[in-house]
């Protein structure tokens, strides 16, 4: 746990927001209103469960309405609470300006341990979260739009979309009141690894930036990096498997809530994974050595640290061990405000949350405007482009025959000519395009002026000056 001096995750925040706002020339008063979260709902109410009434207590923080709907996952754990709900809303503000998807800030909470409960009770509870939210609002095509988070995953969501066309009957728009969903209740392929994926898509593009990679003392690209994760849940999982099976690098430890596994030669990802879908935790695997002190392990030594779990972890107890050169904030608030500040004197690189996971709520707008649009993305074009791409075929074929020995086609270029792009491809491009326009923006910042000492206050200039730019234009 973080030190008493340690300021809160909204402190933490609002601290990072204001050494960027002091460096920026914005009209009095705006700043205040851009920092401060807009409202918070908390709603008790009562789910009778196991023969009594329980009580359960949840939050939607709405940060910042500059543009609607606001946008944020759901989250379930048991230390949930209005200062965490009101960080991560403000975090999403940032987020989905920084990446330009067109949305204000959210974020919910409800406090519940969900593996206390079975399936059928999570799905009452949930409905019952839902209809308190949704009739005030605050679940919503055009208002507010909830997506996965902690503890929660598509399941949760499919049940919320359920609750809420159930309110709203004659709602065409229905499916777009949430993201997150399976495919067969309105989603989008690729959502689940969305986040995942945006952390190796923000690696790479990292990796392209020698000047960049420099600063952390690091050369080369991602193949044979040693990598350390933190937290194996859906966005630790897709980063490392993806990381490790597609780009090269070695995943050489790993921390979860009951220790952690390391090994130099590198860890099978999957059959980790694996186990723990079967054991409920690490301990037992039998191919990496197991580390009873998880937590130490973020202090070993590497070439990545992601961590990918819970905010606060990196904190003033530790960030002065911490070894690695290069950290990239898989989860929200991992590095506390202070924890920021010992690490950028030591020259370690942080490749920011409001960055670098941002790859979830970019795949969630691709969502929502399927839902919007109600029809699948590519359902028009992709016969047509095979058709006009037959053209190209045909006449290199012709091509082909004529110049007989002295030329062919490569073997396998047709087929994959021909294939036009499904939705996952699309989703994936359109995912790798965002992140690296991202990057791309907050990079030009941070090597382009000589008073932006990190990514960080690169990421929330470039975001700040978009949310002041909306309000300007709407005449605020
Ligand atoms: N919960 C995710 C986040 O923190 C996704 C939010 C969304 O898709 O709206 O970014």
């Amino acid at each position: 746990m973080s030190p008493r001096n340690e300021p809160s995750f909204r402190q933490s925040v609002d601290l990072m927001f204001n050494r960027a706002v002091a460096l920026m020339d914005l009209p009095p008063g705006l700043e205040e209103k851009i920092r401060v979260c807009n409202a918070t709902y908390t709603v008790r109410f009562g789910v009778r469960l196991r023969g009594r009434i329980q009580t359960f207590v949840g939050y939607r923080a709405v940060h910042s309405e500059h543009m609607e709907p606001v946008k944020g996952g759901i989250r379930y754990s048991q230390g949930v609470n209005q200062d965490e709900v009101e960080a991560l809303a403000a975090l999403m503000t940032y987020k989905c300006a920084l990446v330009e998807a067109p949305f204000g800030g959210s974020k919910g909470g409800l406090c519940i341990d969900p593996r206390e409960y079975d399936e059928y009770e999570l799905e009452m509870i949930t409905r019952r979260f839902a209809y308190e939210l949704a009739k005030r609002d605050l679940i919503n095509p055009s208002q507010n739009v909830p997506a996965p988070d902690m503890g929660t995953s598509e399941r949760e969501m499919a049940w919320i979309a359920d609750q809420y066309a159930r309110m709203n009957t004659t709602d065409i728009n229905a499916r777009a009141c949430v993201t997150g969903k399976p495919i067969g209740a309105g989603g989008i392929a690729g959502r689940v690894e969305a986040t995942g994926r945006g952390i190796q898509y923000a690696l790479r593009e990292f990796f392209r930036h020698p000047e960049d990679v420099k600063k952390a003392g690091l050369s080369g690209d991602l193949e044979g990096k040693r990598v350390i994760v933190q937290g194996l849940g859906n966005v630790g999982y897709h980063a490392v498997r993806f990381l490790s099976e597609e780009d090269g690098a070695k995943i050489i430890g790993i921390i979860e809530r009951d220790g952690a596994l390391l090994d130099e030669a590198g860890i099978d990802v999957e059959a980790v994974h694996q186990w723990i879908v079967k054991h409920g935790g690490l301990a037992g695997y039998p191919d990496a050595r197991h580390v009873a002190d998880g937590s130490a392990v973020l202090e070993h030594e590497c070439d990545i640290l992601i961590p990918a779990a819970v905010e606060g972890v990196i904190n003033l107890g530790n960030a002065k061990r911490i070894r690695a050169p290069l950290i990239i904030e898989a989860a929200n608030g991992p590095v506390t405000a202070g924890a920021d500040e010992v690490l950028r004197e030591r020259g370690t690189v942080i490749i920011p949350d409001l960055y670098a996971n941002a790859g979830g709520v970019t795949v969630s707008y691709f969502e929502w405007v399927k839902n919007l649009s109600h029809i699948r993305f590519g359902r028009m074009q992709r016969r047509q482009e095979e058709a006009r791409h037959q053209l190209v075929v045909n006449e290199l074929e012709r091509l082909d025959r004529y110049l007989g020995d002295a030329w062919s086609i490569s073997p396998d270029f047709k087929e994959k000519y021909l294939r036009g792009a499904d939705e996952l491809e699309l989703v994936r491009s359109g995912l790798d395009d965002t992140m690296r326009a991202a990057y791309q923006s907050m990079h030009e910042v941070w090597n382009g002026r000589e008073d932006v000492p990190d990514l960080r206050i690169a990421g929330y200039l470039v975001a700040i000056e978009r949310v002041a730019r909306s309000y300007r234009a709407k005449g605020l």
